[in-house]
């Protein structure tokens, strides 16, 4: 058993696959070729956004998005220590400070009240004020923008969403990437729309931070290649990269569906167990099932579980073992042990099952019967 089968998605459009990258290979415009373009018009279209522009991973969209902004050395930006690494580290590698706000314990996305607490803190002690917000859309589920949306326009705050992991999610009725001014997604093998290599997305309605982040994307240009107006990077999609993608995203409609049907088995033949928690998604929400992450009852009980769970060869993740604020890479930053207890705690509790759209009723079964029958 795998904890992502990327192969039998293969397997359905392995032709097509093949005549799309046979396509590139005919006309040779492996930089920004024609499938670009396809790619970002089907997928701005699918999120219900004016303007997509595909780059190199979701840690350079990420990066693309928070230079749009124009963050600058020491400007602090808010966002969650329960997350992929790069969220927060796109921030410091441009000499910005991530300022963490803890989440809420059933969304494990950021928590609005904290976000609050944390804002008026730094007012009281007359600290910085922070210039932006990252939102972090964890495991499938995007984080509450209504709210933190509300809280960053009060205090004038631009808002990113970090749509990695919820490509394919809705909020409200509107889609991921939507939700903020900037939407960034990843589109790595394993994440509900993932290539065979590295790739991402921005998305945003507004004409100005697309054409920034365009610029951006290739060093910076100005009105032709040798014009630079801007620092950027070299951020861009590769077109073999978008053929596949257009590929997969003819199924990928049918597989949010399919993420959706297995979700609702495992929560079936879960039911109230007392060893872990099934996964909270908001009425309001559709989750693009990035993961199917449960949460051990106890801490104590995690990694046993875990334990017995590769006993019986049933493969399991934990997404993230280590919060950020404790991690060596942001030591500087000054925090320390029991700074985010929700986090911490959730970082002790979570573990993810397989999930993957082709997962079968045999297989889950079999998933859940093992992890029944742990005994503490
Ligand atoms: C995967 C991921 C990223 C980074 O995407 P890459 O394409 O691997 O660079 C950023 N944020 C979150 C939450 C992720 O899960």
């Amino acid at each position: 058993m795998q904890f992502i089968d990327l192969k039998a998605q293969q397997k359905r459009i392995r032709e097509d696959i093949e005549n799309r990258i046979y396509g590139v290979l005919d006309h040779g415009k492996y930089i920004m070729g024609p499938e670009i373009t396809e790619l970002e018009q089907a997928l701005a279209e699918f999120s219900g956004v004016k303007y997509a522009m595909g780059c190199a991973s979701g840690t350079d969209a990420l990066l693309l998005a928070i230079m749009a902004h124009g963050v600058k050395p020491g400007d602090p930006i808010l966002t969650t220590p329960f997350t992929f690494i790069a969220t927060a580290e796109v921030v410091s590698l441009i000499g910005a400070v991530p300022v963490f706000v803890d989440i809420e314990p059933d969304t494990f996305n950021m928590d609005p009240k904290a976000l609050e607490k944390v804002i008026q803190d730094i007012k009281t002690k007359g600290g910085v004020m922070p210039k932006g917000i990252i939102g972090v859309d964890i495991f499938g589920q995007t984080a509450d923008y209504d709210k933190i949306n509300a809280i960053a326009q009060e205090h004038g705050m631009f808002v990113i969403e970090d749509a990695a992991q919820s490509y394919g999610a809705s909020y409200k009725g509107k889609g991921a990437c939507s939700l903020a001014s900037i939407g960034c997604t990843s589109f790595f093998p394993a994440k509900p729309l993932g290539c065979y290599g590295d790739g991402g997305m921005c998305f945003t309605d507004d004409e100005g931070l697309d054409k920034v982040m365009r610029s951006l994307r290739v060093h910076g240009q100005g009105g032709n290649k040798y014009d630079n107006v801007r620092i950027g990077i070299n951020g861009r999609l590769d077109s073999i990269q978008a053929a596949i993608l257009l590929s997969k995203f003819s199924l990928f409609p049918e597989e949010l569906e399919l993420r959706q049907q297995a979700a609702d088995r495992y929560g079936q033949l879960m039911g109230d167990s007392d060893l872990a928690a099934t996964p909270f998604v908001e009425a309001d929400n559709k989750s693009a099932w990035a993961q199917y992450t449960l949460l051990a009852k106890d801490q104590k009980l995690r990694d046993p579980i875990l334990e017995h769970m590769k006993g019986k060869g049933v493969p399991t993740m934990v997404y993230y073992p280590k919060p950020l604020h404790l991690q060596d890479a942001f030591a500087d930053l000054g925090y320390k042990e029991g700074d985010f207890p929700v986090t911490e705690d959730c970082a002790a509790r979570v573990f993810s099952l397989p999930m993957h759209p082709y997962l079968t009723q045999e297989d889950q079964e079999s998933i859940v019967k093992a992890l029944l029958a742990f005994k503490a």
